[in-house]
């Protein structure tokens, strides 16, 4: 951090922040110019508050030099980190792909759309127990009963379970049933979510809020690492824009700019960003174009009978075909499936 003191600021002003910036254990660089004195501290500056030194008296401002993020930063893990899940691993060369409805609905449902998404190649298997609607009379979940069908559906594919989990209280039991808690978009700023998943050890499925700059999403991500649990895959799953034709716009740019500042996984969910399934595809091979590490995308048997999110769920066959077109980029820029 380098504080510009004003062109008036006085020794005292100086020493009184030097003081500050001391106390905290951190040292300081004194640069006297002709016009004015500029310090610089050295150490971890994430401590010191930004806004407080920048209110002292003599202070014109305040510039940060370190990212505010730390466990998740590149600076301070520059290899990839990889997430293992049942021989999966996200940010491998291998794109993971998690598929399956938006809601559990029913056994039938669920086993139906496990195996099919199993046969086109998906590596997990993704469904709702715990819905978070946007109206409170909408569906909300089969709940507890939906992650028995979830845990039932695993053990006839084999395929691991991501879910979502929506309040603390919840993890313990979602923790029982689900291989991958995912925390979605609504609660990407829920801290006492975040600190509670933290203090697990199941990865965590962290999806982007749709009004959440790509800082904040790596801001949650510190706060589960803080606590302890560093299996953190990041999800772009469209951003609210002016754009009405979609329903949230994706942003692609996340994906590398991701890549550059951090070492967690990334992953798309074209369903969500796009909202109307004619476009997952294209969307889908946009996203391992620009070098996801893997995709989550809603499935459905019957997309016109679905509970929630019919309008962009795929029918199975339309995903299978989703499977070799993306498998292709996936080739050409040197990744599997
Ligand atoms: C979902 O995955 O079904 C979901 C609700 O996602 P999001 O939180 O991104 O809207
Ligand atoms: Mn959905």
């Amino acid at each position: 951090m380098i504080i510009i003191m004003n062109m008036n600021a006085t020794d005292s002003d100086v020493d009184a922040v030097v003081t500050r910036v001391d106390k905290l254990g951190l040292r300081t660089h004194l640069s006297r110019g002709e016009e004015r004195t500029i310090i610089g501290v050295i150490g971890d500056e994430r401590q010191l508050d930004k806004g407080a030194i920048s209110r002292m008296h003599g202070v014109d401002r305040v510039v940060p030099v370190l990212r505010p993020f730390k466990l998740a930063s590149r600076d301070f893990h520059p290899e990839d980190s990889k997430i293992a899940i049942n021989g999966h691993e996200f940010g491998s060369e291998k794109v993971i792909v998690m598929a399956g409805p938006c809601s559990v609905e029913s056994m039938e449902q669920v086993l139906e759309t496990a195996y099919a998404v199993k046969e086109a190649g998906a590596h997990m298997l993704r469904g709702g127990a715990f819905k978070p609607r946007t109206s409170p009379y909408s569906f909300q979940g089969m709940g507890e009963e939906g992650l028995k069908i979830l845990a039932k559906a695993r053990e006839a594919t084999g395929l691991y379970v991501v879910t979502e989990v929506m309040a603390p209280d919840q993890v313990d039991l979602i923790c029982e049933y689900a291989d991958m808690l995912q925390i979605g978009t609504r609660n990407m700023q829920n801290y006492a979510l975040l600190n509670a998943v933290g203090k697990t050890n199941k990865p965590v499925l962290l999806k982007r809020g749709m009004m959440s700059t790509i800082e904040e999403l790596l801001m949650s991500a510190e706060y589960i690492m803080s606590n302890g649990n560093h299996k953190v895959v990041l999800c772009e799953r469209g951003i609210r824009t002016f754009e009405k034709y979609t329903r949230n716009t994706l942003d692609i740019n996340a994906v590398p700019v991701l890549k550059e500042l951090t070492h967690l996984p990334v992953v798309v969910d074209p369903s969500h960003a796009t909202g109307k399934w004619t476009l997952v595809k294209a969307a889908s091979k946009a996203a391992v174009a620009a070098g996801a590490d893997g995709l989550i995308i809603e499935v459905h048997p019957n997309p016109a009978e679905a509970v929630s999110d019919g309008e962009q769920s795929l029918k199975p066959h339309r995903f299978a075909e989703l499977m070799t077109e993306v498998r292709a980029v996936a080739q050409a820029v040197g990744r599997t499936i």
